[in-house]
């Protein structure tokens, strides 16, 4: 009997994985493979992909079959394999990023090789969503009203129920599994919040279909726990975009929640059509920015350390629990790019190191909104006022309070403006600005003024270039 490769990719699970079900069909011997290779970064996801992986075995393994775990270019990787066990077909699930997408095309021109891709990572293929003049859309309600309606909803499928696996077990890489834990001991406490693997997954959807009906209002409050926290099961695939939106949509007032799931796809469908998305500006204005290049600047938002109660709170969620709220995501990005017009690169990479669900799409879709410098972005004009964000969407300071806790007696009034605190009451509440926590990095109207003078000078400039 011939063989063939599952080459796992971004679809960590069994069940609604077309790949794996096709290969299953075929009737071929199987090896499920994973490669870790050079896209295996940051710190936070290669903590979640080894835990993952992990996860995926033991499943395999209670089927009577394994997960081969190797490490090097997949390209290489795969051809070697499918030499020594006589494969000569390779099943996987299509990806996206650039990089990924080259893989995919190289081992395409292998000889004697035939792939199998499958299409189950997104609710709707990149290039399928077309304006009516036939060009993708710029801008994402449009987007999703086109998306939304050619959208073909099927019922998720089962694990294949018969699998043969090739046997004996092909010898693993083991050390560069292990490898992907961090050395430091920063990544001990994500446990407390995340299962990954599949079964982790199927428990937050199921968390998620109770918390439908208030997601629409509760979705913008980093103090309520309203919202999915499925994305670095849907990053991992751990569980499908499809399996997501049958469960979600079978619950009355889904469409928010639903909406979500669009945005994840128009975020992909950017990057398809601007491979430069995650290190290029997508409006050209934004060329000559005079971005402030300042380490310490840097340093102080990446540690919570701003000074802004609301500001610090998000970024101490991040290094503590590996996710921040998206609310959060967005006051922190604007602070970053605005407040301290620090390039929104620098923010994009550390959320990429820190986040376990760091996802090249949308990572770098939301910091170019939030920047102002993508196709459907906030307008560079619209500062976020960190205070009033903080009384708008925390208003009691509860989530301040958690993340924050030398403030966390301070009464709600100065909660989010802690600066203003007289000094009678710093003392009662021992929380003493400057000394206990600091004072803010820079003041909010003299950096909004300082912005929007630098987004007045690179228009100039963009504009003298045209003329
Ligand atoms: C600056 C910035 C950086 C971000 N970086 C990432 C990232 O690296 N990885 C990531 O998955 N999301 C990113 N997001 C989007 C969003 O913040 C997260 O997807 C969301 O907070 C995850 O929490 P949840 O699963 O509870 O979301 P829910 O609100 O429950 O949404 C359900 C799912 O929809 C998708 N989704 C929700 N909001 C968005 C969005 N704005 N864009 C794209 N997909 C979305 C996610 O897959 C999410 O799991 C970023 C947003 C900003 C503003």
């Amino acid at each position: 009997m011939s063989s063939a490769i599952v080459w796992f990719r971004r679809n960590l699970r069994v069940s609604d994985n077309s790949a794996l079900s096709a290969a299953a069909d075929s009737g071929k011997r199987i090896i499920p493979l994973y490669v870790i290779d050079e896209l295996d970064q940051g710190e936070a996801s290669r903590w979640w992909l080894h835990n993952s992986l992990q996860a995926l075995d033991s499943t395999l393994r209670d089927d009577g079959g394994y997960l081969l775990i190797r490490s090097g270019n997949p390209v290489d990787v795969i051809r070697d394999l499918a030499e020594e066990f006589d494969a000569s077909d390779v099943y996987l699930s299509a990806r996206y990023e650039p990089a990924a997408v080259q893989q995919e095309s190289d081992l395409a021109a292998s000889d004697g090789l035939t792939l199998h891709i499958a299409t189950d990572y997104l609710l709707i293929e990149p290039g399928s969503v077309l304006t009516g003049g036939g060009s993708p859309f710029k801008v994402f309600t449009p987007f999703y009203k086109t998306a939304s309606s050619l959208y073909v909803h099927s019922t998720p499928t089962a694990a294949p129920a018969d699998m043969n696996y090739v046997t004996p077990e092909p010898a693993g890489d083991r050390d560069a599994h292990e490898a992907l834990l961090p050395t430091l001991d920063w990544a001990d406490k994500f446990p407390d919040y995340w299962t990954p693997g599949a079964e982790g997954a199927l428990l937050r959807l199921d968390e998620a279909k109770a918390k439908v009906p208030k997601y629409d209002v509760d979705r913008d409050r980093p103090d309520h726990d309203g919202t999915s926290r499925l994305s670095p099961h849907l990053h991992f695939g751990e569980i499908s975009v499809g399996q997501a939106y049958h469960a979600l949509s079978r619950q009355q007032n889904a469409e928010p929640l639903i909406r979500q799931l669009y945005w994840r796809d128009f975020s992909y469908h950017l990057l398809s059509e601007h491979p430069t998305l995650p290190n290029k500006p997508l409006r050209s204005e934004f060329d000559n920015f005079p971005w402030v290049e300042d380490e310490e600047h840097l340093k102080r938002w990446q540690r919570g350390r701003t000074g802004y109660p609301i500001v610090d709170a998000g970024m101490r969620q991040l290094w503590h629990t590996g996710w921040m709220h998206n609310r959060v995501r967005m006051i922190v990005a604007s602070f970053l790019v605005k407040h301290l017009l620090i390039p929104w690169q620098h923010g994009a990479d550390w959320f990429l190191d820190t986040l376990l669900d760091a996802d090249l799409a949308n990572n770098s879709a939301g910091w170019q909104w939030v920047a102002g410098c993508g196709t459907d972005a906030a307008p560079y004009f619209r500062v976020f006022n960190p205070i009033l964000q903080g009384q708008k969407f925390d208003p009691d300071g509860a989530y301040v309070r958690e993340w924050v806790p030398e403030l966390e007696h301070m009464p709600s009034k100065f909660i989010h403006e802690p600066w203003t605190t007289p000094n009678s009451v710093q003392q009662e509440y021992r929380v003493v600005i400057g000394e206990d926590y600091p004072a803010p990095i820079i003041e909010h109207k003299a950096a909004r003024k300082r912005a929007l003078d630098a987004y007045q000078l690179s228009r100039d400039l963009a504009n003298s270039a045209a003329s």
